[in-house]
Order: structure tokens, then sequence, then C-alpha cells
């Protein structure tokens, strides 16, 4: 007898698939699985299709703060999202704080420790480099070995004040004195320039809010993607959508999409205000914009399950294998005509909505309820 047998699903390539979960875990996975009996059974009839658990790798979710605050049960497991990434909503200092919280949502919680130990109190939490304390990040990360999954640091000239790219150099000499930890930037207004951020980071870093479309992001003047854009790119920095309020340009991600530079992993940047009000809405909106510049749900879906999974080293998400922890996002997609905005006002129509029905957190199941 298993805990869940979830029968009858397609893959987004097409196939059929099956799989079972026992204790939290992946049992078995396969096109048709036979003599299962189970104490829970899902029957997706063929209609729907299912995929690892969803992977948020940036939101911002601690309930405590004023800036940029919501809650993991509001923007996880009613969005079909299985996993979040708080992205430098706290530091050092507070960080414990909204582990006691995060811990008891539905939905799994992990967070990138702000290198401001406050976190973002304010918006511009770099612009004061004593708040920057290594030994106070290297004591959450000893105290949080679980829930804190990498560093954050938001080098743009509204954060970082006078301090330039210095904040950034930091940030990487803590990351290098931690076992290399995951790190992820954020960029905005100049200075930093993007050229200096990006000639400071190094493969496996990660690059939010890549496709914004302001004049420090990766277009120049006429419209090309700078030279040392491409060089990062090549070195193999990761590249990741941060949506968010301000940081999601249509013109921008169609340009990268046409050059065939193409992002990794494709986050919200959520938090309540943009979740209410758009343009972000949640994932699912998100991800119909990206089908409606042109990638295919066979390309977007590694980009919200085991992309992130790799970059933030969460060894056990991020695929349908025995084994692996039981996280399962189940979704539909249906024909529906929308206009999708982007952080700029500029609109697309779309044809389809992605709609989330199920989304099962370490073997535990919780449906979706429909508008
Ligand atoms: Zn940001
Ligand atoms: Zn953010």
């Amino acid at each position: 007898m298993v805990d869940l047998y979830i029968k009858n699903g397609k893959t987004v390539s097409g196939d059929k698939i099956e799989l079972t979960i026992q204790a939290g875990k992946i049992l078995e996975v396969a096109e048709e699985l036979q003599d299962i009996e189970a104490t829970e059974v899902i029957d997706l009839a063929g209609e729907s299709y299912l995929s690892a658990g969803w992977i948020d790798d940036h939101v911002h979710c601690f309930e405590k703060m004023t800036l940029y605050y919501d809650y993991p049960d509001e923007i996880g497991v009613p969005k079909g999202v299985t996993t979040v990434i708080d992205a430098g909503t706290t530091g050092a200092e507070n960080i414990g704080e909204f582990y006691e919280l995060a811990k008891n949502a539905e939905t799994n919680v992990f967070a990138l420790v702000n290198i401001s130990k406050w976190g973002i109190v304010e918006q511009d939490e770099l612009a004061d480099l004593k708040k920057i304390k290594e030994d106070l990040i290297t004591e959450a990360l000893a105290k949080y070995p679980d829930f804190i999954v990498g560093i954050k640091a938001r080098m743009s000239r509204t954060v970082v004040g006078d301090n330039d790219i210095i904040p950034l150099d930091l940030a990487k000499k803590i990351q290098a004195d931690n076992h290399h930890l995951p790190l992820m930037v954020h960029i905005g207004s100049a200075p930093p320039t993007l050229d200096k951020v990006l000639a400071d980071m190094e493969k496996g870093d990660v690059l939010t809010h890549c496709y914004n479309g302001k004049p420090n992001g990766i277009l120049d003047e006429q419209g090309e993607i700078k030279d040392f854009v491409w060089d990062a790119y090549r070195r193999g920095i990761i590249f990741d959508i941060g949506h968010g309020t301000d940081s999601f340009n249509f013109k921008v991600a169609e340009k990268a999409k046409a050059e065939g530079l193409v992002c990794e992993t494709i986050s919200t940047d959520i938090y309540h205000h943009n979740r209410e009000a758009g343009p972000v809405y949640d994932m699912a909106t998100t991800l119909e914009k990206m089908l409606v510049l042109g990638y295919s749900l066979e390309e977007i879906l590694p980009m919200i399950t085991e992309n992130p999974a790799a970059a933030f080293h969460l060894t056990n998400k991020g695929q349908l294998k025995a084994g692996f922890d039981g996280d399962v996002t189940i979704f539909k997609v249906a024909k529906a005509d929308k206009t999708l905005t982007d952080s700029n006002g500029f609109t697309r129509e779309t044809h389809e909505e992605i709609l989330p029905t199920y989304a099962i957190v370490g073997g535990k199941v919780h449906p979706i309820k429909g508008e």
C-alpha cells in the first residue's frame, strides 16, 4: 500500500506518466504502473500535465517586513508553486525570525540571506557598508544550514548609494569564505554599471532581473545585446527572470530570444503588491508570457524545476525520479483570450492560459481552487 498514486497524467512532451509517492518521496515513475494499491488516488484522465513541483527562486515572503512582504502560502501552493526561495528579504539579524514563521508553511520555503544585516528594511540597504557583517552571516549559515541556500546582493544605485561595486566585492568574498554558496545579484539603475557587475560574477552566479527594460540592462542604445553580456552568458552566469514590478520588458525578452540568449530560470519576484495589482499575479501568468514569447512548455518547465534546483543545490528537488522529494505540480493549458502586461506597461495578446490544479508537497495533496 502506497500513500499516493497519480494516474493517467501526461508530460509536456506528450508521453503518458504515472507515479507513486510513499513517505513523502517519489517511489516509482513510469508511463503506466500496474496493480497499485494506494491510500489516495488522483486520476488525471489524460487531461492534465504532471511535472516536478514548480520552484520559484526569487520571491519575497517574510510577512513582518513593510517594503516587500507576502505569505509563503499565498504565493506558493495556491499558485502551483511547491517551493519558493525568498531572495534576500532578510539579513543575518532577522533571518531567524523569518525561519520560525516559514517552517510552518505548507509551501517549501528556502532563503537567500541578504548581505545587509537587516535585509530590505529600507530601499538602500547597501548604502551603509557597516551593515555588511561577514561574521554574522557565517553564524546564520551555521545556525540555519537547511534553510539558507545562498546569499543575495542588490546592486543598483537606489540600493548601494555611493558605494558602486564595493558591496558585490564584499559579497564575493563572503561567498568564497563559505563553501562558494550560490549568489544571486539584482541589477537595475547605474552606478554600478552592468559591465562592472558582470565582470565580478563567475560561472554559477545568478543574475536576476535579466530582461529588465532599464538603460543599464542587457541591450545597448541601438537595441543590440551588449558584448560584455554575451561574454558573461558564455562564461556560465545564470540569467534569471525576476519579473517583479519593474524588471520584465517584452522587447528585451524578445530580442534575447531572437538572438539565442535564453534565460536559465524563471522567477516572479512576487510580493503582495505585484501579486494583487499585477503585473506579476503569479507564476502561471509569468509562464504565459514565456509562451507568448515563443518558448515551448518543454523549454519552460526545466526553468522552474531542474534548473533552479541545480542553481541553488536543492539536490532532492526538481525532477520526477524515484527517491526525489514528493513535490509535484499538476496543471492544464486551456484556451482563453487574455492580455498580458509587462513591467513597463507594454502588452501582448495570448490565447492560452496555464491553470495549476494541484500542488503536492512532500506527498501532501493541495487541490487548487479555480476562479
Ligand atoms: Zn531586485
Ligand atoms: Zn526581489
